[in-house]
């Protein structure tokens, strides 16, 4: 495998830089002798539920457990439609499926997010909620949102997986339906040094069915009220993640000063990138642009060194998976055309401000040959 001059990520950097308190988060969890649901979790779940202004958290094994079970304790199941969006990883829509609900597309705007416009027309007597996605850091049109949702009685889950440290007119990602979910992937802002997830919602009810849910549906160690799995978030990770959650901000400071780097280095016309608006506070997980001739320019950046992605490459409702649902190209223009043209650029908190010159002067140079 070839080494990239500028790599899209750096996770090996991460870890020298935080080295001896990473160590040391795993040396106080062993020595403590209690790997399984110990006070670390229980800090972790309060620290979240405090730093985003909610009443309750509940640490999971993934970001896609968390959309499940925040489906699962709405009473999401069998018969319901779940109105989402075609661009955002494929756990967003599985999760639907895995309640045994149906998901419902929507088209989304330039800004890769659900369209609120575009909501009402797909409402039946089956919906049940809306499952916006905040893709790449950004928070879906929520007031939006929740105005349709509420004159049409729906129930709002988030999917937040990119949005820990991320607001909306000064309102933390994830609370402004019944649930907000988040993932702790590595490709997250907010990491754990593997797979993590967790929820975080007002509602008590919630709270208790998802806790007994991650735990085998036990509410003590004889009574099982509801089958559950083992879905308990690993202590090591909450240790790892409570450490981090207070490192956050500085983590999305950096990245938001590379993408105003990117923004104002970028001079080609044929390079699309979203605005921030003045409520946004983004949390920068991906920097995403939509590029004319994406595959040839991912050709020219691989060339020079420069390692780029694409997500995805496929809208949600084009996926094998979904043949089920009959969707069919052309059903989501906006959604489609953005699979054509998308491409993440190297983005993270140790890229270099001329590495950022070297790729953004690197894309202008191929839009003039
Ligand atoms: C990462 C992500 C998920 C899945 O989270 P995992 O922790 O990997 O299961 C779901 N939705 C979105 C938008 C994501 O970015």
């Amino acid at each position: 495998m070839t080494e990239f001059k500028v790599p899209l990520i750096d996770l090996k950097e991460r870890y020298q830089e935080e080295k001896d308190e990473l160590l040391s988060c795993v040396e106080r969890v062993l020595e403590s002798g209690n790997l399984v649901l110990t006070p670390e979790l229980a800090d972790f779940e309060e620290r979240v539920a405090q730093y985003t202004k909610s009443k309750h958290c509940i640490g999971l094994n993934s970001g896609t457990d968390a959309l499940m079970m925040g489906l699962h304790a709405m009473g999401i199941g069998k018969g319901d439609e779940v109105i989402t969006s075609p661009i955002s990883f494929i756990a967003t829509t599985a999760a639907i499926a895995h309640v045994g609900a149906t998901p419902v597309y929507v088209d989304v705007g330039k800004d890769q997010n659900i369209d609120p416009l575009k909501i009402n027309e797909k409402i039946t007597s089956r919906t049940k909620a809306i499952m916006p996605v905040h893709w790449t850091g950004r928070i879906s049109d929520m007031h939006e949102i929740n105005k349709i949702a509420k004159q049409n009685n729906l129930m709002v889950i988030e999917d937040s997986c990119q949005c820990m440290g991320a607001y909306y007119y000064g309102q933390h990602a994830g609370t402004f339906g019944k649930v907000g979910t988040f993932s702790g992937h590595p490709l997250k802002a907010m990491n754990a040094v593997g797979d993590a997830g967790f929820l975080i919602t007002d509602d008590k009810e919630i709270a208790d069915k998802v806790r007994v849910y991650r735990n085998h549906g036990l509410i003590d160690r004889d009574t099982c009220v509801e089958y559950g799995v083992n879905s308990r978030l690993d202590v090591l990770h909450a240790a790892v993640l409570l450490y981090r959650m207070e490192k956050l901000c500085g983590v999305i400071d950096k990245r938001r000063n590379n993408v105003n780097l990117y923004r104002e280095l970028i001079q080609a016309k044929e390079v699309f990138i979203p605005t921030c608006k003045p409520h946004e506070q983004n949390a920068f997980v991906m920097f995403i642009i939509q590029a004319k001739r994406r595959d040839k320019l991912k050709e020219f950046l691989d060339g020079r060194g420069i390692q780029t992605l694409v997500y995805y490459a496929k809208a949600l409702h084009l996926q094998p998976a979904a043949k089920q649902y009959n969707y069919k190209r052309g059903d989501f223009p906006v959604a489609e055309k953005q699979a054509d043209e998308v491409l993440a650029l190297p983005h993270h908190q140790y890229l270099t401000n001329d590495q950022i010159k070297f790729v953004s002067e690197s894309i202008n140079e191929f839009y003039q040959l």
